[in-house]
């Protein structure tokens, strides 16, 4: 158990964090062009807000939560997602009484109490995106486009875009009637969980993988939009196009909670084994932040799965090269020149220059050893004799060459 980490854990190891680095700063370079700026909210927050933000209808409120009381008797959650949280700061904030649009992004772990399986962790980390006050369907398709530019940004191109529309309360209303009359007499043949989301969600239950085969014939919410989710749906189709943008419609997504509207979307990948694997998945919500108690503003956003596009990296054989460990390391004899060793290594930092030298009292030999492991291409040696006259001697350690070098111009060698 001391040696195990928790299930459905991951470590990022240290040769791994070149990668999730890179992802992280695509994140922030491609939000960073597109005017979002970057929010942090807690890992946890109160029970409520997710009950109330993520639907307590939901998987991932009724079987997915880490959920504690802690000393104080409060019901604490670890976030399962960003937008919640994200929704609940820009409201205790007054974000919404800035310059709207409010465009913020996130990059978070999140905790979900999933069956652990491939693509599926406990703790997986997310990198997001929320905007509020912005209700034209431009921004639907800048979101997506900015999903897609992440995911190129590492390699990962030709996934697909699917999209739907899941309109609004107006004409969701009249759907729901049809839906429920067409669901009825399969009722007493649809699992067990389809059954229960009758009353209270059921457009969840075209989402039931069980059940699906039963259910080609269902009406789609797609055909019973209302004038002007339709003609948000046909704009965001207009833009997408304008942005060579490819997708495909499918009246299958939904991500049936009361307060997600009109636009939802999925970026997916097929995988060798033929199971879709979905890297990004978002959509509209905008009810979410006045059923949270804020003034009524549309908001929108998506999550990206960054363990997901590690795992398409790797499908891929998009291996991301790690930068060199170190420009320079310093091999010293004797406790005169190690003084003076350590002296240099920080001189070195403060240039820029990524310099180390010998902590363990090696032998000059173990020392050139350890810098030939760690692909030191110069190592800077420093020896009692020649520190008397000034001097170090500079080896390349590619070429096998070797010059001496005044202590004093050492530097110039690394500029
Ligand atoms: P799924 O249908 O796969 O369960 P979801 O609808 O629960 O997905 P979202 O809530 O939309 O997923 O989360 C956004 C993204 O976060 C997903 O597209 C996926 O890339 C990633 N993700 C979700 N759950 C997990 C998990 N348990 N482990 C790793 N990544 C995850
Ligand atoms: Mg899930």
């Amino acid at each position: 158990m001391l040696t195990q980490a928790p299930k459905g854990t991951q470590d990022m190891l240290p040769q791994a964090a070149h990668r999730w680095q890179r992802i992280e700063q695509s994140m922030r370079d491609v939000c960073a062009l597109a005017g979002y700026r970057e929010i942090r909210t807690p890992i946890f927050e109160h029970t409520e807000l997710f009950q109330r933000g993520v639907g307590d209808t939901t998987d991932v409120v009724q079987k997915e939560m880490y959920t504690f009381e802690d000393k104080g008797n409060r019901s604490i959650t670890l976030k399962p997602e960003g937008t919640a949280g994200a929704v609940r700061a820009f409201i205790e904030a007054h974000l919404f009484a800035e310059a709207l649009p409010c465009k913020l992004f996130y990059i978070t772990p999140c905790f979900r109490y999933e069956k652990p399986q491939s693509g599926r962790l406990r703790q997986f980390h997310q990198n997001g995106i929320e905007v509020f006050g912005a209700k034209d369907a431009s921004v639907d398709a800048e979101i997506i486009a900015l999903a897609l530019k992440v995911l190129r940004a590492n390699g990962i191109d030709g996934l697909r875009l699917t999209i739907n529309s899941i309109g609004c309360p107006a004409c969701r209303k009249a759907y729901l009637e049809k839906l429920r009359a067409y669901l009825q007499p399969k009722l007493p043949t649809l699992c067990k969980t389809c059954q229960e989301r009758f009353d209270r969600n059921p457009m969840r239950i075209l989402d039931c993988k069980e059940d699906a085969d039963k259910l080609t014939d269902a009406p789609a919410m797609l055909d019973n939009l209302c004038e002007d989710c339709a003609s948000h749906f046909e704009k965001l189709q207009d833009y997408l196009k304008a942005l060579g943008i490819g997708y495909e419609i499918d009246a299958r997504i939904v991500r049936g909670l009361d307060y997600y509207t009109k636009t939802v979307f999925e970026i997916i990948t097929d995988t060798p084994d033929g199971t879709p694997l979905t890297v990004c998945g978002g959509g509209r919500y905008d009810g979410l932040v006045e059923e949270l108690g804020g003034p009524a503003t549309p908001g929108i956003g998506w999550g990206m799965g960054i363990e997901r596009m590690i795992m398409v990296q790797d499908m891929r054989g998009i291996a991301p090269e790690a930068p060199e460990a170190l420009d320079a390391f310093v091999v010293t004899m004797g406790d005169e020149a190690r003084l003076a060793g350590v002296k240099l290594v920080d001189r070195l930092r403060e240039k820029g220059v990524k310099a180390d030298l010998d902590h363990a009292a090696r032998s000059m030999k173990a020392q050139f050893k350890f810098a030939g492991k760690l692909g030191v291409r110069k190592v800077i040696v420093i020896a009692g004799d020649e520190l008397e006259k000034g001097v170090v001697k500079l080896r390349d350690m590619e070429k096998s060459e070797e010059k001496e070098v005044a202590m004093d111009e050492i530097l110039e060698a690394f500029e």
